[in-house]
Order: C-alpha cells, then sequence, then structure tokens
C-alpha cells in the first residue's frame, strides 16, 4: 500500500474538497477525513479498503473501469458519479489526477471530489422556476412587451401577439412606437422618462394595431435591474379596455344626450314666454283698436294703422316662431322634407333681396349686392332657399347699427354656388363660432335680450344648407365683422326628382315680413 508523502498529508488532510487515493482501481490508498465523513465512516476503515465496502456491485464495477483507464492512459479525467450513500443518491464530481512515478508509470491517483447534490438540485429549481415563469409570460392573459432602453422590442408574449395583431418575430428589434398612436408618442417617452426615474408607470395609452384599428390599453411599466441596479429591461404589460372605453362612451353620450334634452325642456320652458310676449301685444292692440274704434272719430285714421302693424307684425312674429318650432321638430324626427327644383340661383336671391331693400333703407344699412354670374341654374327649394338668405340678411340686420355695412355676394367656386353675407356689425367670439349653428343656441343670453330670437334660425338654416347637400361657415371677428357663406352644389335635378318632390308653396304669406318681423320690435 502506498503512503502519501508526509509533506502532503498536512494538506491533504487539510483540504476543503473530499480527497482519497487509489493504490489500483478498485482500493483507496487514504481518505481525508472529508472522505470520512462523507462516507459515515471512521478514516481507519476506509484505508487501503476495497471500494465495494462502500459502493454496490454496479457502482464498483464502474469505478473499476473508469480508474482502470486512467491507470493505463495517464490522463487527468474529471466526471460526475451518482452514488448510493447511506440510503441516499447522491451525485459527486470527480477530478482524478494520475501521479506517475520515476519510470513514468501511473503508481496511483488522487482523488479530489466535490459532492454537487445540493447544487444540481438548485439548478434544477432554477430551470424549473425559469420554465414555470416562462410559459406564464407566454400564456399570461395580459399582454407583455419587453424592450430594450432604447425602447426596441426584444420580447413579446402570445396575448401581445394577439391584441396587436403582429408575431414576436414581426416586432423583434422594431421600436415600442411601433403599437402606439402618432399622437401619443410624447406620452410614451414621458412614461418611460418617469419609470427611470422611479415614478408612477401606469397610463392609459391608444394603441394601433396592425390592421390600422385603434384600441386603448392600460399599461404598467416597470424596469428589470441587475444585482447592481442596472437597467436589463424595460417591461410593459397591457390590458385591452377599449370595451370599457366604449361603455364609457356610451354612458357619456347618454348623459349629453340627457343634458340635450334638459337644455330642450328649458327652451320649450322659455319659448312660452316668447309666444306669449306677441300675443299679449297683438291682444292689447286689438283692445285698444276697439276702444279707439268706439270713441273717435273715424279720420282718425294715424291711430288704427299703427295698431295694425303692429298687430301684424306680432303675428308674423308670432307664426315665424311657430314655424321654425314645427321645422327643427320635423329635422329632429326625420320628417322635414325638400321641395327641389331646377331655378335660377341667381335670380333667387336677387329677389329676395329687392324684397327687402325698402327695410335695409329704412333700417339705414349701408347694403350691397355682388354677383359674379348672371344667372346658373342649380337644383334646390326656392322656398327655403329664400327662408335661409332672409334669415342671413335679418340677422345681419339684427346685429348691426345704424350706418353699417351689409354685403351679400354670390360666387362659383369650383362646382359651388358661393352666397356669403358679410356685414361690420358686432362680431361673434371665436368661442361662440361653432355653438351658434346648434339648436336654441344664444351667445350672450343677456345681451340677446335686448333683440328678439329664438335661437333656432340658423340651426334651422344649417340643416336646410346640408340638406340641399351644401355647407355653411362662419368667418367673423368678434367687434368686426361676421360672414356666413352658404355653398351650394351647382347640378341639377332630373324631371322625375323634381315631380316627387313637388308641392304648392303658400302664397299668402308675406315671407319678408315673416322673417323681418323679429327685427321690426327693436
Ligand atoms: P336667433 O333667432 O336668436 O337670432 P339664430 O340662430 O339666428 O338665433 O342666431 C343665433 C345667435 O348667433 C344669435 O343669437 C347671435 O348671437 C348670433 N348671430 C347670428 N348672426 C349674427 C351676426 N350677423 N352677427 C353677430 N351675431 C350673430
Amino acid at each position: 500500500m502506498k503512503k502519501i508523502t508526509p509533506r502532503f498529508e498536512f494538506l491533504f488532510n487539510n483540504l476543503k474538497k473530499i480527497a482519497y487515493t487509489f493504490i489500483d482501481p478498485t482500493h483507496f490508498g487514504d481518505v481525508n477525513q472529508k472522505m470520512a465523513d462523507f462516507c459515515s465512516c471512521k478514516r481507519s476503515e476506509l484505508k487501503g479498503q476495497s471500494i465495494s465496502y462502500i459502493l454496490d456491485k454496479k457502482e464498483v464495477e464502474d469505478v473499476r473501469k473508469f480508474n482502470e483507464k486512467i491507470f493505463e492512459d495517464g490522463i487527468r479525467t474529471t466526471a460526475n458519479m451518482q452514488i448510493e450513500i447511506n440510503n441516499a443518491f447522491r451525485v459527486i464530481e470527480v477530478d482524478t489526477i494520475p501521479h506517475h512515478n520515476q519510470q513514468g508509470k501511473v503508481d496511483y491517483l488522487l482523488c479530489l471530489a466535490e459532492d454537487i447534490t445540493d447544487e444540481l438540485e438548485k439548478e434544477k429549481r432554477f430551470y424549473r422556476a425559469k420554465k414555470r415563469y416562462r410559459s406564464i409570460f407566454k400564456k399570461a392573459p395580459l399582454a407583455f412587451v419587453v424592450s430594450d432602453r432604447d425602447t426596441n422590442i426584444i420580447d413579446w408574449n402570445d396575448k401581445a401577439a394577439e391584441i396587436f395583431g403582429w408575431q414576436k418575430e414581426e416586432v423583434i428589434n422594431e421600436n415600442f412606437n411601433l403599437i402606439v398612436a402618432n399622437d401619443s408618442y410624447s406620452e410614451i417617452t414621458e412614461v418611460i422618462e418617469n419609470v427611470f426615474e422611479g415614478k408612477e408607470s401606469y397610463n392609459i395609452n391608444r394603441n394601433i394595431a396592425k390592421d390600422g384599428s385603434e384600441l386603448y390599453c392600460e399599461w404598467n411599466t416597470a424596469l428589470i435591474k441587475d444585482r447592481d441596479d442596472k437597467i436589463l429591461e424595460i417591461i410593459s404589460i397591457a390590458q385591452d379596455i377599449s370595451d370599457k372605453i366604449k361603455i364609457q362612451k356610451r354612458i357619456e353620450n347618454q348623459q349629453e344626450e340627457l343634458r340635450y334634452s334638459e337644455l330642450r325642456t328649458q327652451f320649450f320652458a322659455n319659448i312660452s314666454h316668447e309666444l306669449k310676449t306677441p300675443l299679449n301685444l297683438i291682444f292689447s292692440s286689438l283692445q285698444l283698436l276697439d276702444y279707439k274704434l268706439q270713441n273717435t272719430l273715424a279720420d282718425d285714421k294715424v291711430h288704427f294703422d299703427k295698431y295694425l302693424s303692429s298687430i301684424k307684425n306680432n303675428g308674423f312674429r308670432l307664426l315665424r316662431l311657430v314655424n321654425n318650432l314645427i321645422d327643427i321638430t320635423k329635422i329632429d324626427v326625420n320628417t322635414f322634407q325638400l321641395h327641389r327644383g331646377n331655378f335660377d340661383i341667381i335670380e333667387l336671391v336677387k329677389s329676395v333681396v329687392d324684397s327687402t331693400s325698402d327695410y335695409l333703407e329704412a333700417k339705414n344699412r349701408n347694403f350691397r349686392f355682388e354677383s359674379e354670374l348672371d344667372s346658373k341654374i342649380i337644383a334646390c327649394d326656392p322656398f327655403n332657399i329664400e327662408r335661409v338668405i332672409l334669415n342671413l340678411i335679418s340677422n345681419a340686420v339684427k346685429f348691426t347699427a345704424q350706418g353699417d355695412e351689409i354685403l351679400l355676394r354670390i360666387q362659383k367656386v369650383d362646382e359651388q354656388i358661393k352666397i356669403s353675407v358679410r356685414d361690420t356689425g358686432i362680431g361673434i367670439k371665436k368661442e361662440n363660432q361653432d355653438i351658434i349653428f346648434e339648436q336654441f343656441r344664444q351667445v350672450d343670453q343677456s345681451f340677446n335680450k335686448k333683440r328678439e330670437g329664438s335661437g333656432i334660425g340658423l340651426s334651422l338654416v344649417k340643416s336646410i344648407v346640408e340638406m340641399h347637400g351644401g355647407k355653411i361657415s362662419l368667418d367673423s371677428i368678434y367687434g368686426m365683422y361676421s360672414k356666413f357663406s352658404v355653398c351650394l352644389p351647382a347640378g341639377t335635378i332630373d324631371q322625375k326628382t323634381v315631380e316627387a318632390e313637388s308641392y304648392s308653396a303658400d302664397s299668402l304669406i308675406n315671407k319678408v315680413e315673416l322673417e323681418f318681423s323679429d327685427i321690426n320690435n327693436i
């Protein structure tokens, strides 16, 4: 039995590793305390002992073969071995170092071994956990997007592919902005900056799927750091909340609808006052007329004319109001119908202008009419187009002062006829320029009380113009001017459509007096 030289004895016994020697393929030489502990034996028990003392038959065979080879070729070899010690399977990593004698022959083997069973178990557990997280990542009901510090995508799970329509291979190395709506880029930059600063990472974003469709997602973003706090990746987790947002929008619409219906109710409450005022004036005028007729001479005609004109005016005012009310109600329930034919629009507008000239003169407004065209036949409902023009002129009179200018122009712009009414009156503030076309809207309630009106004129005008396939627009600077432009398509319609839409207008009504009835009461 070869003995380890005393020089190495100390080293051998104090090694952290299990150490032992083989004097031939199946017999131990010396063993250190670590080895004795590992085998739950005494060192003396194992010294010179056959390996069958601690190993079973199969293990003995394996070790014998392994050692024989090293005795033979003299090459240092590291291998893992599984052995059963004290009824437990252990895995040891054995580094077998052959010792060569002076003749160059291997005379014994030094084995340095390490029990790696626990380490292997840890690795296995880590691997299992990794697998588990990987499958959670892959199959999670939330979209996971992993990106680098520059927000370039490096990983993407199945749900992300489902929500955004891009397969993982298509998005790797693409920037996160690929799935963000153009106008939300800055929001994303802000979120990322916040996350880097350790702030709140929650946000709702408008995203874009591969097919261009829009969706709303709720995002939570976090940084993945290494042990030294170095940022490795950004992980963003998203939930598609488009349906939730849709429901929210529906609720908002319902609330808007409710608000609108409240406005409508309020309007009808107010309108009763509007309806009563002219009626009261009509009746008081009638009473006075009655009184005068009884008590004065028939040649006191001046008085009668005054009262009669008041009755007429207020009657028209009331009628206009009622007509407009009926029409907007019809428009609301889609029963308002145009009666179009092919008419000369220039002639039509001119005749409206002519019929208003006396009023405009009496009101001292500086009125001008200009037309680029002498005549142009287009498809229109003359009765309603007259109403539109009269309404715009009467508004122009209503919101100007004596000496102000009103210019009515007709131009041909592309395939459209543009009729504009521009006045140098009070103008309309920018914030009110859209709402004046809404039903029941008057801009400045207190101011408008000086001027008669119900706030339905322009909404009706807009509906009539749009039913003609046209558009109305407003250009105004508050305190300087207002310009309403109506653009109508310049085409005509066939005879069949004309017949289907035709009707006979009520010619007994004086439309100018009707549309100007508010102004006459100022
Ligand atoms: P109303 O019957 O009360 O006149 P409209 O729908 O015709 O209602 O007009 C709505 C509001 O638009 C008016 O109350 C007024 O404030 C504003 N408006 C309309 N035309 C003009 C104009 N030419 N100049 C200034 N304001 C105008």
